[in-house]
């Protein structure tokens, strides 16, 4: 079996990263996004497993102490971290996985794993990420003028990604996204992994 693809997914926060992949793994077949551990609280409504495996900071440490993470960064204060065992075992079904990380993680990652494509979300403007920050109600004024002073510094580096989907529209940005790993399926050693038995039936002399 095909080994699944990695898909590195980052953005500034509030950007629409999690609506566009919770959209995306709605409307596509073998995708799934890792669920990282995080130290920071859940906002109302997060559950445990599901958004973020929510941990304390010791218990982060001893994670980072057994090997258990593929990657992890210190953001906006909080500790983050990829779950190595999970990840391995998913991509060895031929499962894609999407990573929603920071661009320091991601350049953990792309060093370990040099076959991954990574997508940068960007907003529409500086003041409609405010908006979004605000409108999402999930974060206190101080939180969200810390993620906006941190935005700039996180959207330049934009151009260490493979692709760059702009969310102004979302169902556009989500055509985009979804074009994205459709193009990413037919490319030529995905196709060999997929269709062996079909291109060596199709090339073969005696028919
Ligand atoms: P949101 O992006 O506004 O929804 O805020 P979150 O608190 O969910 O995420 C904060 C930051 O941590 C974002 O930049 C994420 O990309 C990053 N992040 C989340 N999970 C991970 C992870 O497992 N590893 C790394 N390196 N970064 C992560
Ligand atoms: P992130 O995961 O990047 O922090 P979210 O997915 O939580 O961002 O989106 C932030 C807020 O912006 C949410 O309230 C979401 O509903 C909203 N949002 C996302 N995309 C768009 C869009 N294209 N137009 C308007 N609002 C959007
Ligand atoms: P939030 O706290 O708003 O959910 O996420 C804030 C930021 O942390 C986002 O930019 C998100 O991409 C990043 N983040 C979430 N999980 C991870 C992770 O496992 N590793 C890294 N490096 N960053 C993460």
């Amino acid at each position: 079996m095909s080994q699944g693809t990695l898909y590195i997914l980052s953005a500034p926060s509030g950007a629409g990263k999690s609506s566009l992949v919770s959209a995306l793994l709605d409307q596509t077949d073998a995708i799934k996004v890792s669920v990282s551990h995080t130290t920071r609280a859940p906002r109302p409504g997060e559950k445990d497993g599901v958004n973020y495996n929510f941990v304390s900071v010791d218990q982060f440490k001893a994670l980072i102490a057994d090997n258990a993470f593929l990657e992890h960064a210190e953001v906006f204060g909080n500790f983050y971290g990829t779950s190595r065992l999970w990840l391995e075992d998913q991509l060895s079904q031929g499962i894609d996985i999407i990573l929603e990380i920071d661009w320091q993680g991601a350049q953990q990652v792309r060093k370990l794993m040099p076959e991954t494509a990574g997508i940068f979300i960007l907003p529409p403007s500086r003041e409609e990420l405010q908006k979004r920050l605000d409108n999402r109600g999930q974060d206190s004024a101080e939180i969200i003028a810390g993620r906006m002073a941190e935005a700039i510094s996180e959207m330049s580096h934009y151009n260490e990604y493979d692709y760059v989907i702009i969310n102004d529209d979302f169902d556009q940005a989500l055509a985009e996204l979804k074009a994205v790993i459709i193009a990413q399926r037919q490319k030529l050693t995905c196709q060999q992994a997929r269709h062996g038995k079909l291109l060596t039936d199709l090339l073969s002399e005696n028919h």
